[in-house]
């Protein structure tokens, strides 16, 4: 891992070709890396599956 002293605050390195990507920047400008996204998009994703599926559910019951 480099120190870089000109590093901004909100950069990763690339794993794929080794470059300073914006942190937000889903995806390397070099060489079209997709970064793993932890963030909240997935979070409310299965609740809203399963509140999909309990709709379901209850339509089919009545
Ligand atoms: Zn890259």
């Amino acid at each position: 891992m480099r120190i870089n002293p000109d590093k901004k605050f909100g950069t990763r390195e690339c794993p794929s070709c080794a470059v300073e990507v914006e942190a937000n920047h889903n995806r390397c400008p070099v060489c079209g890396y997709d970064f793993p996204q932890p963030g909240p998009t997935r979070k409310w994703l299965w609740p809203a599956v399963a509140a999909l599926l309990l709709l379901a559910l209850l339509a089919w019951l009545v």
